[in-house]
């Protein structure tokens, strides 16, 4: 027994059933909550009458839409397990996950129709639902599946020990894993991140971010769900709509990855309007302090930063953005009832708990907290490696100053080690953002022979005009960089590859420059 999500929505719906709850940018339609919840119960029992049953899953490889955010919730009225996945995903990737995962139920759209189609040739026993489209051979129509059915709430016994979803990491490091996550997980979470954020019932929060990311879902959506906020979904990103959007909708709150951010502060703002954005968040990659800086000058808001990660559900840390004056650059300190620690790394196995760095010494990040997955779905091992003696061990190196704020300096996957030397990929990306020419950089280590490693810096221009030699010198300039840490080679690209929730993919930059050499 207990609260689950499923409670914690009714009761939404119970204290404001003639409350906006939902609103879809691109279809135009609104929902107030008692309508939403509705929808949300005819979803259900359709869902219940097609064979799916309490444990079963559901997945869903959408963009945000309204659907998205009715099917997570029909889920929960039934007790099934809602698997949201990235609809950026080749046909390859998702059919890995299906694979794995074994859900009853796939919802798609248009947009991720081909890669969709493409794997459910390598799936059994999943029936396909689309949700605008009508003509497909290998799926039926969404909308025509919930004709008829009930709009009354289903019955279901649910335990906030009941797993809530399975959330695929992004696989920016391997092949990715199933996160497990229960009710109770998400319900300490969306507290914990409502109350930092002050989250209430006027809150008009866009949903711009990519949905099936825990970012997004349990620090944004949930905590505005669980107090009664208006949920504006847009189902993409688009700077000009987006900043429309803010504009027209009075925009409250919303999430967003700082490539997001920094992509907005590129347009033209003469038109823009975020007087009444309290509350900007951004989190699952770092943010150059210079670019924290900009939009501050820029727009006149402060935003609020989450460190984290899926397995953690995800937010342990928050920068407040109070604290974005003094302490621009560093994770913040550890959300309430966490706990999180710097340890000495070993060569031998996982770091030890016990072995707790000094102030300002780097080491691997580890934590305990509420929301930590019970483990990965279907990987035993892989769960019992990064859960050493009960902490989850982040694979992040980072340090804590002397005032408790975590500072993350890379991954340790992304660590450059260049004759002997550490060097850490942001700090260097740090300085190269702080150039007024460069709109995006990733720095990463390329094989040498003399120093093992040395340190290659991608830039996307802003500027056509903007020099190797320039940058060099601007990396060396006012002691900015010590010299084993500058850049060797500078690569000029157009864009850099991320995935949806914007995060760098290095392994891509990696790949590509293994292929030259
Ligand atoms: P995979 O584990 O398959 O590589 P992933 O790690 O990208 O996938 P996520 O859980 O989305 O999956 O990412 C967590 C990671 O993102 C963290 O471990 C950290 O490296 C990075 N990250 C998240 N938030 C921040 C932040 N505010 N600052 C710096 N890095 C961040």
């Amino acid at each position: 027994m207990g609260p689950t999500l499923r409670s914690m929505f009714e009761q939404t719906v119970a204290k404001y059933p003639e409350k906006e709850g939902l609103v879809d940018v691109r279809l135009g339609k609104r929902w107030t909550y008692r309508e939403w919840d509705e929808e949300v119960n005819c979803l259900a029992n359709t869902l219940k009458d097609a064979g799916v049953g309490k444990g079963d899953k559901v997945s869903t490889v959408l963009f945000n839409t309204a659907e998205f955010a009715t099917t997570l919730f029909a889920c929960m009225k039934i007790g099934a397990v809602f698997n949201p996945i990235n609809f950026r995903l080749t046909a390859k990737e998702i059919s890995f996950i299906l694979q794995d995962a074994q859900p009853k139920i796939v919802v798609f759209e248009k947009a991720t129709h081909p890669q969709v189609e493409q794997a459910a040739g390598e799936v059994k026993s999943v029936q396909f639902w689309s949700i605008d489209q009508h003509d497909l051979d290998f799926a039926v129509n969404y909308e025509a599946q919930m004709e008829g059915a009930s709009r009354e709430r289903p019955d279901c016994e649910l335990d906030e020990n009941d797993l809530y979803a399975i959330m695929y990491t992004s696989g920016t490091t391997g092949l990715p894993k199933g996160v497990l996550h229960t009710h109770r997980d998400m319900i300490d979470q969306a507290l914990i991140m409502g109350t930092v954020m002050q989250v209430t019932d006027k809150e008009r929060g866009l949903s711009v971010g990519p949905m099936f990311h825990c970012a997004e879902l349990h620090c944004a959506f949930f905590p505005r769900v669980m107090m009664g906020g208006a949920n504006i979904i847009m189902h993409h990103f688009e700077t000009k709509s987006v900043i429309r959007t803010v504009k027209e909708e009075a925009i409250t709150s919303f999430f967003a990855a700082p490539t997001m951010w920094n992509m907005m502060l590129q347009e033209d703002l003469a038109e823009a309007d975020f007087s009444a954005l309290n509350k900007g968040l951004y989190g699952g990659a770092p943010m150059a302090p210079a670019l924290v800086k900009k939009l501050h000058d820029t727009l006149g808001i402060r935003l609020f930063e989450a460190y984290g990660m899926t397995e953690m559900g995800p937010a342990i840390t928050v920068l407040t953005e109070d604290e974005q004056i003094d302490k621009a650059g560093s994770a913040g300190r550890p959300l309430l009832n966490h706990e999180v620690r710097v340890v000495r790394t070993r060569e031998d196995g996982p770091a030890d708990p016990a072995d707790i760095c000094e102030p300002g010494e780097l080491g691997e990040i580890i934590v305990q907290g509420p929301s930590m997955m019970p483990g990965y779905y279907n990987r035993p091992e892989a769960t019992e490696e990064v859960m050493y003696k009960g902490w989850y061990h982040s694979g992040d190196i980072g340090s804590f100053d002397e005032d408790g704020y975590l500072w993350v300096s890379d991954r340790v996957k992304d660590m450059i080690i260049s004759g002997g030397e550490n060097i850490y990929s942001r700090e260097v990306e740090d300085v190269l953002f702080d150039h007024s020419q460069v709109m995006d950089t990733a720095v990463i280590g390329e094989p040498d022979e003399m120093w093992g490693e040395r340190v290659v810096a991608y830039i996307v221009k802003k500027d056509d005009s903007l020099t190797e030699k320039e940058l060099d010198e601007f990396c060396t300039a006012n002691e900015r960089l010590a010299r084993y840490k500058r850049p060797r080679r500078y690569e000029f690209v157009d864009e850099l590859p991320r995935n949806a929730s914007g995060k760098l993919q290095k392994f891509k930059l990696r790949e590509e420059l293994m292929k030259e050499v």
